[in-house]
């Protein structure tokens, strides 16, 4: 193992003794992003061995280490690991449940009907392209018959996707539906009660919403992702919360 995997192995170690604190209701210990240390100007880390990776080598690094994963039950009946997909820069990052029939076939985030109408909701309703977010989802494995991700099955991604948020570090997460909004809220609370709340995750702005899925049986809640999509629009316009 390189240097640059032994820590990011130590961090994802960290992760997990930290997520295991907050189930016991030990409130998290990062510092958030406004009181993290300014990172020093490019000029003075370029070339030095103790230049940062970039949040494209740092996903990468992640990605090694989830390897071909067996930490969860679900190892058994899935054909890919879904990591996620995007720009590893984005300003914008959405969250969803776990990978469908689609997503397990292509070994890629939200590419089935409701992966178009999530791509709608980027492209139509923010006006930006799908490739210029990074979308993953709470599980990284199908679960059987699409049934809702189990506590362990989350437990055993938590650090991965902990990892890969602080890779991104976004100015914005949009939770979809109500595994994401409850996961990164760290709340028990339905989504119905979540969603219209700007919360935060690790000094991110977190906006809850319904998942795409829901919306394609319930399409009269659209009118409340577009409340929603323009908090996220209006928060990516002032750089964050
Ligand atoms: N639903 C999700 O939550 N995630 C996907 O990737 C696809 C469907």
């Amino acid at each position: 193992m390189s240097e640059r995997d032994l820590l990011v192995h130590d961090l994802l170690e960290r992760a997990r003794f930290y997520a295991s604190l907050t189930d016991v209701g030990v409130p998290r210990g990062r510092p958030p992003a406004e009181e993290a240390a300014p990172s020093p100007p490019a000029e003075e880390t370029a070339g030095s061995e103790a230049a940062v990776a970039s949040p494209g080598e740092e996903l990468r690094a992640i990605r090694e280490l989830l390897g071909d994963c067996r930490r969860c039950k679900l190892a058994g009946g899935r054909k890919s690991i879904v990591f996620g997909q995007g720009n590893p820069r984005a300003a914008l990052m959405f969250v969803g449940e776990a990978p469908g029939a689609d997503e397990d076939e292509q070994g890629l985030a939200f590419v089935g009907r409701a992966g178009q109408l999530l791509t709608d909701i980027i492209e139509k309703g923010l006006k930006m392209p799908r490739a210029e977010v990074f979308i993953a989802n709470v599980i990284k494995c199908r679960p059987p018959q699409n049934r809702n991700p189990e506590a362990d099955e989350i437990l055993s991604c938590q650090p991965f996707l902990e990892s890969q948020i602080r890779a991104i570090r976004p100015k914005v997460i949009v939770g979809l539906g109500k595994f994401a909004g409850q996961w990164l809220l760290k709340t028990a609370e339905p989504i119905s009660r979540i969603r219209g709340r700007l919360g935060r995750y690790e000094g991110i702005a977190v906006v809850p919403t319904y998942h795409p899925a829901f919306l394609l049986r319930n399409p009269s809640a659209k009118k409340e992702v577009w409340e929603d999509i323009k908090v996220v629009r209006d928060l990516l316009r002032a750089g964050g919360a």
